[in-house]
Formats: structure tokens, sequence, C-alpha cells
């Protein structure tokens, strides 16, 4: 960090993408061995930037490992199939991260996706969509979903700006925020379900049988999550919505797999930084004095920070909300 100035690193650090990229710079050996801790499911495949892990029959999670330094996918993902089609979740950082998942898919289903969502704008999760759109479609080229929020968000601030990305938004199937709409494959059912919170547009992915929930970046695992654009009483609540009270797998948007301890950790770590930015905004703290100040409490565990400026960014996420 020592040659960044701490505000061209907030200025640079505001997308996930840049988030991880600065994290893999400066991670510890201990933590990236930590970032691939043993997986909850079975992996099919593993690669640089991260393993395929089937986690019930016909879904896979991919759980990307970027503090290796490998930046063909940054954030989670996932396939779906059933016997009339195949999802895939997000569009990665890079076409060859899509189109590597796409490959996958055909090896594991005999399909090329069918279906592709992207859950937001941040560039880690959308800028590669134009992968699926490869000549390897060979089974007709998916049309991406997401919400119109997220179309025009990708559009105007994701770097660097790419023709072929531009072209598959053009033809993007728009989702609803009015509520949810269901993707019917046949023998399953998957709910697409707007929601907010880790950016004002957000999708999550749900399965009921088996309990499978694609959260997108609106949970994270073992890592800090980034504020950036949080809406954070609206990330609370729609934490609050994804959480199951029975056995499921959650896939983050970051982290590895979790099941209800992990979730409600990371529950704990929200409600945390919650309190504290109450706290120090009712003391009259500034965000940046406020997030220097901040600790978890050991009792939450190891979540991997790489500066006090994202703690900042949680204070000030609250303070947007809290005014003054
Ligand atoms: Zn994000």
């Amino acid at each position: 960090m020592s040659r960044i100035s701490r505000r061209d690193f907030v200025a640079r650090s505001g997308t996930c993408a840049a988030h991880l990229a600065l994290a893999a710079a400066v991670a510890p050996d201990a933590l990236r061995a930590a970032w691939a801790q043993t997986p909850l499911g079975t992996v099919v495949a593993r690669e640089p930037f991260g393993s395929l892990e089937q986690v019930a029959d016909g879904i896979w999670a991919l759980i990307s490992t970027p503090l290796g330094g490998d930046r063909t996918t940054l954030s989670n993902g996932g396939i779906i199939a059933g016997h009339s089609g195949v999802v895939a979740i997000e569009g990665f950082n890079q076409p060859a991260g899509a189109a590597w998942l796409g490959a996958k898919a055909r090896e594991l289903t005999g399909r090329w996706p069918t279906h592709v969502v992207v859950t937001h704008y941040h560039a880690d999760h959308a800028n590669g969509v134009a992968g699926y759109l490869s000549t390897d479609a060979t089974n007709g080229k998916p049309a991406v979903r997401t919400t119109e929020r997220t179309r025009e968000l990708v559009l105007q601030r994701n770097q660097p700006t790419d023709d072929a990305r531009t072209a598959a938004l053009q033809q993007t199937v728009l989702v609803p925020t009015s509520g949810e709409t269901t993707i019917d494959l046949g023998n399953r059912r998957v709910r697409v379900v707007p929601r907010l919170g880790h950016t004002d547009s957000d999708l999550s992915l749900e399965v009921d049988d088996p309990s499978v929930v694609f959260c997108g970046d609106l949970v994270w695992n073992a890592m800090f999550p980034n504020y950036v654009d949080a809406i954070p009483s609206k990330l609370s609540a729609s934490v609050n919505a994804l959480r199951r009270d029975r056995s499921t797998v959650y896939v983050p948007g970051h982290g590895a797999l979790a099941r209800q301890p992990e979730f409600d950790r990371y529950v704990a770590v929200l409600s945390e930084v919650e309190r504290a930015a109450r706290k120090a905004h009712d003391a009259g703290t500034s965000a940046a004095d406020a997030g220097n100040a901040f600790t978890l409490p050991a009792s939450l565990g190891e979540w991997t920070l790489f500066n006090k400026v994202f703690f900042e960014r949680a204070f000030s996420a609250w303070y947007r909300e809290l005014g003054g």
C-alpha cells in the first residue's frame, strides 16, 4: 500500500474487481491458503482461478480463488442444469471465464448454457459475459438475463469498454424487479429474485429442492464485503430474506461455499458493522476515523481485510443512510 496514496486507492478500488486485485497484491500466503479452504462440494475441475464444485445433482458452483493472481474469474458463479435447459450464473471478469464455464456446462450436461444470469453490474461479475456467445455456443447463443438497472450500469460504468459485451447486453432479456420470475428447466425451476443492498439492483438465484441459493454479492464468506455501492439497511434485509431454516448450500459472491454457520457468521459481521457505525455516527466521529478504529471481534473468526479503507467504506455507506 505504501506507494499508493489513500485517495488514489479509494478512487481505484471502487469495484469488487479492483478490491480483489488489490487484495491479491498484498495477501500473505496464509490468507491465500485459507481462501482455498477445504471444499464443501465435490471438486470436478480445478484451475488457477478457481474450482468447480458439485453441490447437488445438476448444480455446480465455481468458487474463484483470486488471491493466486489469475484474473480469469474473480467472483463465484455456477451452473444449474435441468432436462430442458442449463443456467449459467455470472459473466465473470473476462470472456475467457464465461467461455470456460460454458465449456464445463457442455462437458457436464451435454449442453452449452441456454440461459445466462448476471447478478449485478460489478465488473468481476459482468465484464466477461460475451464469452458465452462465442462460436463454441453450438446449441444456439443464450440470451443474457439481468435487470434494466444492471444493464444500464454496466454500459455506463464498466471499463474497459468492450463492443462484444455491449452487443451481448443489447439482447438482454430484462428481469422484472416487481417480483420474482422463474426459469423452468423441465424437471427443475430456478427462481430469479430481484433484491438490493450490495448495489441498487441485485439478483439471487434460488432452488428449493435441493435447497441451494446463489447469493451474488449479497453474501461474502470469510472476506470482508465491499460496501462501495451498498445500501446497508437494504443489504441486511436482503440477507435475512435469503436465509433458510433448513439445510442449505449458499453460494456466496466471494469466498468458499457456506452452510448455516458461515451464513450466520456473515450476518453477525454485518450487524457488528451496523452497531459500530450507528454509535460512531451518533458520536460525530468521521467515517475515516471510525473505520480506522474498528476491528471485528475475534469471535467472528478470520475475515480477510487488506486495508482499513474497506472498513471506512462500510462506515461511509452507513453514514449515507444515517444522514449528516
Ligand atoms: Zn459486487
